[in-house]
């Protein structure tokens, strides 16, 4: 089956089967990393402007709290199940394990469209919600961060609503606020930040620099035109681009001011005047040095993994490969970085901003970025050799080495025996 067809618990779970049958993990430890630690379902009942009452299902999955109070971020989406959360709690749990936040992994999420409410309306919900789950969050629990259809307004909202219950200023008890309700500075172009930061130690560890580089960047919305911003700084040359509507490209490097400029009139960069149309289907096929798709998972399939010629993908968006693309790139000697590796920024600056929260003490955004880089790249420095060394995929040495850690923690506090 192709990972359109699983669903997003059937994925993660057959990533965790194949690194339990290298780790040669017991049935113990696949029994607590299969199922989330704890799940609330919770309805609610939300009064909408017109007088009606209608209900909305939200849900809160906290997957494994070893290593510490787990934290992930709250998706508004209509299509939000909970298998979906129980996913991504379980991806949470590695991705804080790989980067030594020492947090275990939760997500939470509620099935609605944010755009068919009214202002008024999406504030009632949003304080339903924390009012359902309240009794299982905190800063020393469970700490809910941003996510799609969760902006920093809709993380405003939940922090009163929890302050008002608690009757108490607690903003550790929640990430991706505003900074003026104690958010941390950077935490928007954080993912971006952190994403070229894994580019940068990749290519060194290659012996190569990003300097020069063609770059070809899938989704310029939040992380893709943040990526674009740092790959220029370090003198890589963006010279493709793309959104929903399709591509750009240019041989000679595209500006990404000009392009976000072009973006904000048109809403589209498409027509963008000195660039190339190219479709999203060829966009992916381009001649470049690395490959970012920041745009949605299942870019990368078997039916187009063989034309790929990239040297580096580096995983922006969650899951954007394919297992079976993976294999036939990694035939080709292309350079996979996936996504637990290159996208943890925000959860890194996410940590931080409990740390800032909790000490009342606050980071300007390039003391946020000086802290993130060494996280980053450490992280990418171990998972390569350790994967050279045990002749494994990126993917595999990094999920092995986040699981290991979860594992050790569970042991030591005598969750698990064997
Ligand atoms: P976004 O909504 O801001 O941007 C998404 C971009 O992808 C837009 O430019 C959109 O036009 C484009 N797009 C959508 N469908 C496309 C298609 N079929 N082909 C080409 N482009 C398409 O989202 P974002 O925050 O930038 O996140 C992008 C991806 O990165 C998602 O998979 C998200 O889960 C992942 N991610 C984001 C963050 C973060 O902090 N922003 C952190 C970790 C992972």
């Amino acid at each position: 089956m192709t990972r359109e067809k699983d669903s997003a618990y059937d994925i993660a779970m057959k990533g965790l089967d194949d690194v339990a049958r290298i780790m040669n993990l017991s049935d113990e430890v696949v029994g607590y990393l299969r199922t989330p630690q704890r799940i609330l379902i919770v309805e609610l009942p939300v009064r909408m402007d017109d007088g009606s009452l209608r209900f909305y299902t939200g849900y809160r999955a906290q997957h494994n709290s070893a290593l510490g109070p787990v934290k992930g971020g709250t998706r508004l989406h209509k299509d939000e199940t909970i298998d979906d959360v129980k996913a991504l709690s379980f991806w949470m749990s590695i991705k804080n394990a790989l980067a030594n936040i020492p947090a275990g992994g939760a997500k939470g999420g509620i099935a609605v469209d944010p755009a068919t409410l009214s202002p008024t309306e999406l504030e009632r919900l949003c304080r339903a919600y924390i009012k359902a789950v309240f009794p299982i969050l905190g800063s020393k629990v469970d700490i809910p961060g941003p996510d799609v259809g969760t902006p920093q307004q809709v993380m405003a909202w939940f922090t009163d609503e929890y302050e008002n219950i608690a009757q108490c200023h607690e903003p550790a008890a929640f990430a991706g606020k505003p900074p003026i309700l104690g958010g941390s500075e950077g935490r928007n172009r954080a993912t971006g930040r952190g994403l070229v930061d894994v580019a940068e130690k990749a290519l060194a560890l290659n012996k190569q620099e990003i300097k020069g580089k063609r770059i070809v960047i899938q989704g310029f919305g939040n992380l893709g035109s943040h990526a674009a911003h740092f790959f220029s700084e370090l003198g890589g040359v963006i010279t493709g681009l793309s959104d929903v509507n399709g591509g750009i490209y240019r041989a000679k490097g595209i500006d990404h001011v000009a392009a976000l400029a072009h973006m904000a009139k048109h809403g589209t960069l498409k027509d963008m005047p000195g660039t190339e149309a190219v479709s999203n289907a060829e966009l992916l096929e381009l001649s470049c040095d690395i490959l970012a798709p920041c745009a949605l998972q299942g870019q990368l399939t078997a039916a187009n993994a063989d034309r790929v010629k990239a040297a580096y993908i580096i995983e922006g968006a969650n899951g954007p490969t394919t297992p079976e693309a993976e294999a036939i790139m990694r035939d080709k000697g292309i350079v996979v970085v996936p996504d637990i590796v290159a996208n943890p920024g925000g959860a890194v600056v996410a940590y931080f901003e409990l740390v800032q929260d909790l000490y009342h003490y606050y980071w300007k955004e390039d003391e946020v970025f000086a802290k993130l880089k060494p996280i980053m790249q450490k992280t990418m420095e171990e998972v390569w050799h350790s994967a050279r060394k045990n002749k494994l995929g990126l993917r595999q040495a990094a999920w092995i080495s986040a699981i290991g850690k979860i594992v050790e923690a569970m042991r030591l506090r005598g969750w698990i025996r064997v």
